[in-house]
């Protein structure tokens, strides 16, 4: 039986660490740590997402500035608030909450946001540091994948893993994450050929596909390490992951469940970011207070 990774006690690790640097941070800087919230429309689930995340900022005692427009703004306004909080030096970070209705060109808006304030990781420069292996702002959800990796002290270096789901914000970046810690990479998507033969090989499997339990147990090689970033509704109104939890767990050595996995290291991650691009911020600013 595999033994179950707990992504609840490992967010709540990342925000008591994120806690204690934020009281240091103040002490440093004179100043909190400022993440800008913009929630556009009136999408029930995105107005829980940012509620939970201003709520965890504020856990922590990083300062979170909210701006709430109706879905009728149109894409000038959107832009002209995203430049403005460019601007604005208590703005450390900025998230703009997807999705962002039909009419909005989302990728314009996100392509707006400074890259050093981009603490979603999702910016064109962003991507490409995390591509050429520079200091930048990382994706929430593969760094939570990376960490719980770390914390059930899986060996990365020559490990195969096989990553399933070629997302800009899961697989992607995870698969480069991957390479960063020395694993031998396998990206795997919706036309790879043999899919449960590549996943029969992989020491660490992260799947990020969206469908509910499609990575089936007898697939997963024994002794394997299994992180499911899939977030998927049953109609049951359960919550289930990409993978067959139950056959799953009784091949590998580590997995996550769903939810409980990675879903909450998403939100830790998030403030950790924020931190990190108000050190940065900070520190070029000139040190010690403003
Ligand atoms: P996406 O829809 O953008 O990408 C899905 C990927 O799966 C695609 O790259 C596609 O090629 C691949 N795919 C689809 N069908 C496939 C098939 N039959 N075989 C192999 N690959 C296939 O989704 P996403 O944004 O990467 O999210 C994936 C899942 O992760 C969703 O369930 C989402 O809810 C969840 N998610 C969770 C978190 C979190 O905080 N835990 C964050 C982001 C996404």
């Amino acid at each position: 039986m595999a033994e179950i990774i707990d992504g609840k006690a490992e967010a709540q690790r990342v925000k008591d660490e994120t806690a204690v640097a934020v009281e240091k941070f103040r002490a440093d800087f004179g100043v909190a740590p400022g993440l800008a919230t913009v929630l556009v429309g009136d999408d029930a689930a995105s107005a829980t997402y940012v509620r939970n995340k201003r709520r965890s900022c504020a856990k922590v005692g990083i300062e979170s500035l909210h701006h709430e427009l109706p879905a009728s703004t149109g894409q000038g306004e959107i832009m002209r608030l995203v430049r403005e909080l460019n601007s604005r030096s208590d703005a450390h970070g900025i998230l703009v909450q997807l999705p962002l209705p039909d009419s909005i060109d989302s990728r314009e808006v996100l392509n707006a946001i400074s890259p050093d304030k981009d603490v979603d990781g999702l910016h064109p420069v962003n991507q490409g540091r995390l591509l050429a292996g520079e200091d930048g702002m990382r994706p929430c959800t593969p760094l939570g994948v990376m960490r719980l990796l770390e914390r059930c002290g899986v060996e990365l270096k020559g490990a195969r893993a096989v990553v399933v789901g070629r997302s800009l914000l899961v697989g992607k970046p995870v698969a480069m994450m991957l390479l960063e810690q020395h694993a031998t990479v396998t990206l795997c998507h919706s036309r790879t050929r043999d899919l449960a033969d590549e996943i029969g090989r992989a020491d660490v499997l992260v799947a990020a596909v969206g469908i509910p339990e499609f990575v089936k147990g007898e697939w997963v090689r024994p002794g394997s390490t299994v992180i499911d970033v899939g977030i998927n509704r049953l109609d049951s109104g359960k919550l289930v992951g990409d993978v067959a939890f139950a056959e799953a767990s009784e091949r590998a050595a580590f997995i996550t469940p769903v939810p409980g996995g990675v879903g909450p290291m998403t939100v830790a991650m998030l403030l950790a970011n924020t931190l990190t691009a108000a050190r940065r911020q900070e520190s070029n600013a000139g040190g010690g207070g403003r």
